[in-house]
């Protein structure tokens, strides 16, 4: 099927031609058990170590600090499920703007007796001061976004990890703080080691790797105990024989979006810049907040989200009305009225999203096709 004219790279980013080229070769090179105590499982498990290796330099953290995992639902899952090794219930912490996978903990956390306190999310931000109230002795986890996957608000988790480090210092035990950063891997500044984040969740197949592949960074083992270590692998932290050819596929992927990292951000800013000209242009309502991803543009129509969407799909123009996600569910809060804006222009959002293929033609091409479709709003 042909790529063009796709703007929903944020639901899924079709497999690059590396990924699938690294996916064939390793799966055809390494057919054995990592864990198999014969040759061809000692290479498969070498193999994997490397992969571990190679994602470690490039976020610049420990090889033993990443577990591997069936995607960043699973990754949240493994931070949220811990608590349940807690002897008391506690607090947690967690904004309003969070995805499905993260917000889903919720009706589970409060049956056992946990109090969830969820923050607002005003412009699509999360404030630190709001965190810095919210935290208690009874607080265990925090769990802010990097960027949301909606409108593409980038969060400030230094300021956010800085008041609950402060908080923490009268406390006995730690305070988790995880962040899902499947949006920023590759596409925003996104310091693992510097900015104070014990546990954060990330997805290959966002960023051109496979789906069904994904990551747990976690700094301190100790801080995340599994549910589930069934037969010991990764480092006892997820159990399960290791999906190797998509482990490598990813890190070959992650390897490449971070390949010439500078010139990308330089050209995606400039993409969404004229994006965000050429729309409201055409009399669209920007919502991203300034300072958003370059990757993520949410933007409101006159006419109903599903309405517009299908007259952009008519055209050929792929994008989404939510986040492909949540579509099917309709459940929830709307992103775009927890950031403040009205019901209506909520229920008129879609999302416009990119990568680093995406073409100067495209955008010219979409806000074109936009203008064209004016004299029907
Ligand atoms: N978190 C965010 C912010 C996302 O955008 C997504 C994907 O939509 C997920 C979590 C879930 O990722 P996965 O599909 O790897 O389970």
């Amino acid at each position: 099927m042909a790529m063009q004219n796709y703007f929903d790279y944020a639901a899924t980013c079709p497999m690059s031609e590396l990924s699938i080229r690294s996916y064939a070769k390793a799966a055809s090179e390494y057919p054995f058990n990592p864990s198999s105590k014969h040759r061809g499982g000692r290479e498969a498990h070498k193999a994997l170590e490397e992969a571990r290796e190679k994602c470690a330099r490039v976020l610049s953290v420990m090889p033993e600090q990443l577990v591997f995992t069936s995607g960043a639902t699973e990754s949240i899952s493994m931070v949220f499920e811990s608590l349940l090794w807690q002897k008391k219930p506690g607090r947690v912490i967690i904004s309003r703007i969070e995805h499905d996978a993260v917000k889903s903990f919720i009706p589970l956390l409060k049956e056992k007796g946990w109090d969830v306190v969820q923050l607002k999310a005003k412009d699509g931000i999360v404030k630190a001061e709001d965190v810095k109230a919210a935290l208690t002795e009874e607080t265990r986890l925090v769990s802010i976004m990097s960027v949301n996957n909606v409108n593409g608000a980038v969060e400030d988790v230094n300021a956010i990890s800085a008041v609950i480090r402060e908080y923490e210092k009268s406390l006995k035990h730690r305070i988790i703080f995880f962040s899902d950063s499947v949006q920023a891997l590759g596409k925003v500044g996104l310091s693992l080691s510097e900015s104070g984040i014990d546990a954060a969740s990330f997805s290959a197949h966002k960023i051109g790797g496979p789906r069904g592949v994904g990551m747990l960074y976690v700094r301190k083992k100790e801080l995340i105990r599994s549910l589930a270590p069934a037969g010991g692998q990764e480092g006892g932290m997820r159990g399960g024989t290791e999906n190797l050819a998509s482990i490598i596929s990813f890190s070959d992927a992650l390897e490449d979006i971070y390949h010439e990292r500078a010139e990308k951000e330089k050209r995606m800013a400039a993409l969404n810049k004229r994006l965000r000209e050429g729309l409201s242009e055409a009399g669209l309502l920007i919502n991203s907040p300034d300072g958003a991803s370059p990757y993520i543009l949410n933007v409101s129509s006159p006419l109903p989200s599903e309405v517009f969407t299908r007259m952009l799909d008519d055209r050929g123009f792929s994008v989404s009305s939510g986040s492909a996600c949540s579509n099917n569910a309709r459940k929830g809060e709307n992103i775009i009225e927890v950031m403040g804006y009205g019901r209506e222009r909520a229920m008129s959002s879609i999302r416009i999203s990119m990568f680093d293929s995406t073409s100067e033609k495209e955008v010219e091409d979409l806000i074109a096709t936009v203008k064209e479709m004016k004299s029907e709003f």
